[in-house]
């Protein structure tokens, strides 16, 4: 940004720097639009020697190319992180078995874990590093005024910004989403997240092993030394009981959960770090588009962590969202016109509900009733079935045909200069 620049005067405003609003930041401004981001919390700096937080995701292939076009992933890639090539599914209640290995789909590999921290920081060091988005943190926005030319952004140290267009990017409570009056089906799985750092006697030999019981999946992901970050789903008053425990008592409990397992992994457990747990809802947004404005990420929509989705559509929504923007202006229209908005709309909402409805529908096949036989009917056909398996690998790993350019491999100056 030129130092004539006027600083009240933005293509594009960002409301929310986390994984997902610092890469969109990133991006469009490497795509050419000048763009201010405004964030209400300095992220804090990655500490290599601080023990694996609690936090983490699986990113998956077509989101770890999005964050290198971000500037994020060789920064991920020096610290640590796990690519895992083999992800195994297990019933509880019978040996039926799903196991995805990468080769057999031509991929290299099937996903990172890689801690939320990480990502973040590197994204927010990759803003820095650019220079020509302007950071407004800590910062928060006080109020929205739109008319069809564009937003206009008054934060709360009483500063105005204009834009043309504004991307909510603020996470599952967004103040965005509800000053532009964009309403959501909501659903509340009476649910908690369990996580936590778990030492196996026998180390994760670099495979997302996730278990579906009554009650609710229990994960555990790879992490670069051997140790697994874990996710138990459990009833509210469950996962509150587990964090009460002691250590002893909560490795008995998840011993008792995971035994059993193909390959006889996990095993034997034989410490945890500290544990959280963290509410399980669904949220799907009305629509994505207000005037001027666009949602991203869980702003726009919250899946259950089972199928280690949610920030990944959240890049997927990013990187959709600069492909609309970049053809539209390639073709010479306007990139912010409300037609250019819907249609991103259209194609990024039907995306998010596919997946959001699919894990909806498959986490109803493991909460306590009659449809243990039918769960073990539906694992042994799609098992049976390279094609199911194939159409699932594809959409988890970002690669599917609907899937935009920058998630299957294309830099983003193909976009630019065809
Ligand atoms: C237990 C668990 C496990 C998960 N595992 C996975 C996984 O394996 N794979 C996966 O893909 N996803 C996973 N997810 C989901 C993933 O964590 C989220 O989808 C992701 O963190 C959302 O990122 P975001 O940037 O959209 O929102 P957030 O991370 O919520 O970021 C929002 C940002 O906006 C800022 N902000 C908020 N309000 C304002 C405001 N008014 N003004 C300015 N700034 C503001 C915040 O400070 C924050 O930095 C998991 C979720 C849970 C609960």
């Amino acid at each position: 940004m030129s130092a004539a620049r006027d600083r009240s005067r933005f293509d594009i405003v960002v409301v929310g720097a986390g994984m997902v609003g610092a890469a969109a930041a990133a991006l469009l401004s490497r795509a050419g639009f000048s763009v201010a981001v405004i964030e209400g919390r300095e992220p804090a700096p990655f500490d290599p020697a601080r023990p694996v937080g609690l936090r983490v995701s699986a990113f998956s292939p077509g989101s770890s190319d999005i964050l290198a076009e971000a500037g994020a992933w060789r920064q991920v890639e020096r610290q640590r992180h796990c690519a895992y090539r083999r992800m195994v599914v297990e019933d509880r209640d019978e040996a039926s078995l799903l196991t995805f290995d990468a080769p057999e789909f031509g991929l290299e590999r099937l996903g990172t874990i890689v801690e939320n921290d990480l990502v973040q920081w590197s994204l927010w060091q990759s803003l820095l590093a650019m220079g020509g988005v302007e950071i407004l943190c800590p910062e928060r926005v006080a109020g929205l005024t739109s008319d069809d030319s564009g937003t206009r952004v008054r934060l709360d140290s009483g500063r105005d910004i204009d834009c043309r267009l504004l991307v909510g990017a603020d996470g599952a409570n967004s103040e965005i989403r509800q000053m532009l009056g964009i309403s959501q089906e909501y659903w509340d799985y009476g649910q908690q997240g369990v996580v936590g750092v778990v030492e196996t006697e026998t180390p994760n030999p670099g495979v997302a092993w996730q278990r579906f019981m009554d009650g609710g999946p229990l994960a555990f992901l790879p992490l670069e030394d051997g140790t697994s970050s874990i996710v138990w789903s459990r009833p509210e008053a469950e996962a509150a009981r587990l964090l009460e425990l002691g250590d002893d008592e909560f490795i008995a409990e998840l011993e008792g959960a995971a035994a059993g397992g193909a390959g006889h992994w996990p095993g034997r457990i034989l410490s945890c770090g500290p544990r959280a747990a963290f509410p399980l809802t669904m949220r799907l947004s009305e629509r994505y588009t207000a005037r001027q404005a666009v949602l991203v990420g869980d702003a726009a929509h919250v899946v259950h962590p089972l199928a280690g989705q949610g920030v990944n559509l959240g890049l997927l929504d990013v990187a959709g969202l600069v492909e609309s923007l970049v053809l539209a202006r390639r073709e010479g229209e306007s990139p912010f016109a409300a037609k250019i908005l819907q249609k991103f709309d259209r194609w990024r909402r039907s995306e998010a509900e596919v997946m959001a409805r699919g894990i909806h529908g498959l986490r109803g096949l493991f909460t306590p009733g009659e449809l243990g036989p039918l769960r073990r009917l539906g694992i042994g056909l799609v098992a049976r079935s390279w094609t199911a398996r194939e159409a699932f690998i594809r959409r988890a790993t970002g690669r599917n045909r609907n899937a935009p350019a920058l998630a299957r491999g294309s830099a983003l100056t193909d976009l630019l200069h065809p």
